[in-house]
């Protein structure tokens, strides 16, 4: 009988103590660390070193700064990129080796920025975004240069 009632005044306690962390955080509102995710996904920051996904930036006239030198594909550790090369007729009449398809395969990519580092024309960032759930993984596969660019004036 008597271990029924320790048993009942623990179990009251363990509640008691409980609910004085939720009160504490409820009078206290502003020391909740808890992101509301997704409610606020339009002021959502990440921090700064948080990497979500390799991605080329293009500027405003659709040019990126990606040589096809290979040498991202090269340093992944995983196969996730994959460079496929054409050659390109320049003015002065001689071939160039260009871009045709930067493949990414976002669901192998461990985020780890080798190839950022590799990459010797700063061609390709990690970006900070982060819901990549679809239903299909095929979706995952990405072409990372925009239909239409071109490599920038100036890099080699
Ligand atoms: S971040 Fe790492 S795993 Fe992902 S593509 Fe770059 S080198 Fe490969
Ligand atoms: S992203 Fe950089 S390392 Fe990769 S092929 Fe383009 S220029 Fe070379």
């Amino acid at each position: 009988m008597k271990e029924y009632f320790v048993t009942i005044y623990k179990g009251v306690r363990s509640l008691l103590k409980g609910m004085k962390l939720t009160g504490y955080y409820f009078t206290h509102p502003r020391e909740i660390k808890t992101e509301e995710y997704p409610d606020n996904r339009a002021t959502l920051k990440m921090f700064d070193r948080f990497k979500g996904e390799v991605v080329m930036p293009h500027d405003e006239k659709n040019e990126h700064r990606c040589t096809g030198c290979q040498a991202c594909e090269i340093a992944c550790p995983n196969g996730t990129i994959k460079i496929i090369t054409k050659q390109e007729i320049q003015p002065d009449g001689k071939k160039k080796k260009a871009i045709d398809t930067f493949v990414y395969h976002l669901e192998l990519c461990t985020m780890c920025n080798l190839c950022v580092v590799a990459c010797p024309s700063d061609a390709i960032v990690m970006a900070q975004t982060f819901e990549h759930s679809v239903y299909d993984k095929k979706q995952l596969k990405k072409v990372l240069n925009k239909p239409g660019s071109k490599i920038m004036e100036g890099v080699e």
